[in-house]
């Protein structure tokens, strides 16, 4: 590291003594220094994310108090520069930032919007690893994203003493700074630290639980596999935990304080789920599962290794659907947001195979026939509208092409489709072609017809 910022200083002084020698020495790397872009070039959200660097791991170091609703937190990134970097940016929605320390050197920032626009005191040459620091506080403020206007996203508080970050697709921003987009995964470690009494959750293992002398405690969680900012959770409440080590993946859940028997009870089926999924699709992606069930969450989202879901107990189907998440949707990522039906259509579709296991063929058709009715008159899921990422066409005719899929090259090979496009993008992005060619590739057929007809065609096409 040394090193490397004593080199990109000598070029700065060389270039500040004579620009004509350095053209002439063919240092072309002084002239090629630029700024990180301010995006990732998605469609739907392009200042989402930022170029120019790759974030490898994210240390948050945060300290929580629920009577101000404030945190002041430190979130030590480490990072490798993709191009010669005269200034990056990185993705902090409000609070007030106090510092940037860029490999330990105090850094000039400014903030425009969502963009913590960073220059640091040396650039950074291209494939050099650098650390950057940012202190920051304050209360994290709600963020409304046109694609989930019934609720809004990130750190908030959902019922008296509970507090939970939600953030597909944006929302991670309002409580740390990141590349906020699924391109630009990395590892986390969290330090929470909460008054004595609360606890809090997080993605991963919990390593530590640390109690301090001013009535305090800290937690400290790892998450050791690559994750998308958006899928990063914290929750804090008078939380109960429950473990269960019976089966090949641990699982640890939380519920509320006084959380209902029957609350619980309706969690008791992920272990056979589980066991489902992975010799379905191969092994859990992480090292452990769980959910968080926090009151007055309304709905329920498949953060990684760590699902929420509100207090009242879930319906199988959730259940199921958020688990399956766990393989397409957090392991195997989009790397584009249009690409969304790659997640929601699958963790659909596996409601109907779950249905299958369970109940029956007939069961698997009931369900196919009533997506298919209840898709009949809406848009094609395959390039949606920012407002449109979430729609139930998304979910219920990107299902059906799964169907469509199974029907056209027979079962062998359709589940051999799917354990091969987890297999060879686990822990990495994809789009649709990347799906396609993986399809096409096993089954030796031409498919372009189906999938156009299915993900873009105007009108649902008949089932095969
Ligand atoms: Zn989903």
């Amino acid at each position: 590291m040394t090193s490397i910022r004593i080199t990109a200083v000598k070029l700065h002084l060389l270039s500040a003594l004579s620009l004509m020698l350095l053209m002439f020495a063919s240092s072309a790397a002084v002239f090629a220094q630029q700024p990180g872009a301010d995006g990732l070039g998605d469609r739907l959200y392009p200042r989402l994310g930022n170029g120019g660097y790759d974030v490898r791991h994210y240390s948050i170091d945060l300290a929580f108090k629920p009577e101000s609703k404030a945190i002041a937190a430190t979130a030590l990134l480490e990072a490798v520069a993709l191009v010669d970097l005269a200034s990056f940016n990185l993705d902090l929605y409000e609070l007030t930032v106090n510092s940037v320390r860029v490999d330990d050197i105090r850094a000039a920032f400014t903030r425009e919007e969502a963009e913590l626009v960073i220059s640091p005191e040396a650039y950074i040459p291209a494939g050099a690893a650098f650390q950057v620091a940012i202190t920051y506080a304050g209360v994290p403020q709600p963020i409304a994203d046109p694609a989930v206007p019934w609720v809004k996203l990130g750190w908030q508080e959902w019922a008296d003493g509970y507090f939970a970050a939600v953030s597909q697709p944006s929302g991670s921003m309002n409580w740390f700074p990141c590349n906020n987009h699924p391109l630009d995964k990395a590892t986390y470690s969290f330090r929470i630290t909460v008054p004595q009494g609360l606890t809090a959750v997080a993605n991963g293992v919990l390593r530590e639980t640390i109690a301090n002398d001013n009535d305090t405690r800290v937690f400290v969680w790892e998450m050791q596999q690559p994750m998308a900012s958006y899928l990063a959770l914290v929750a804090i409440g008078d939380f109960v935990a429950a473990r269960d080590d019976s089966g090949s993946v641990p699982i640890r859940n939380f519920f509320p304080v006084g959380a209902s028997d029957a609350s619980i009870a309706g969690y008791a089926v992920t272990g056979d789920m589980m066991a489902w999924l992975t010799e379905l699709l191969g092994p859990y992606p992480f090292a452990e599962y769980g959910v968080v069930a926090v009151p007055g969450f309304p709905g329920a989202l498949e953060s990684q290794s760590l699902s929420i879901f509100g207090a009242s107990g879930p319906a199988d189907s959730v259940l199921l659907h958020e688990l399956l998440h766990q393989w397409f949707g957090n392991s195997v990522t989009l790397a584009h947001w249009s690409d969304i039906w790659l997640h929601e259509g699958f963790a659909t579709y596996f409601i109907a195979l779950w249905r299958e296991k369970q109940f029956g063929a007939d069961a698997y058709s009931t369900f196919i026939n009533a997506l298919r009715t209840s898709a009949m008159a809406l848009k094609a899921p395959g390039n949606p509208e920012k407002s449109e990422l979430f729609a139930w066409s998304v979910y219920a005719r990107g299902a059906l092409v799964l169907h469509a899929l199974r029907g056209e090259v027979g079962d062998e090979t359709f589940f051999e489709i799917l354990r091969t496009f987890y297999r060879e993008n686990a822990y990495s992005n994809v789009d649709t072609a990347d799906f396609i060619a993986v399809a096409e590739g096993l089954s030796e057929a031409e498919l372009e017809d189906l999938f156009a007809a299915w993900l873009y065609g105007e009108r649902i096409p008949d089932l095969p």
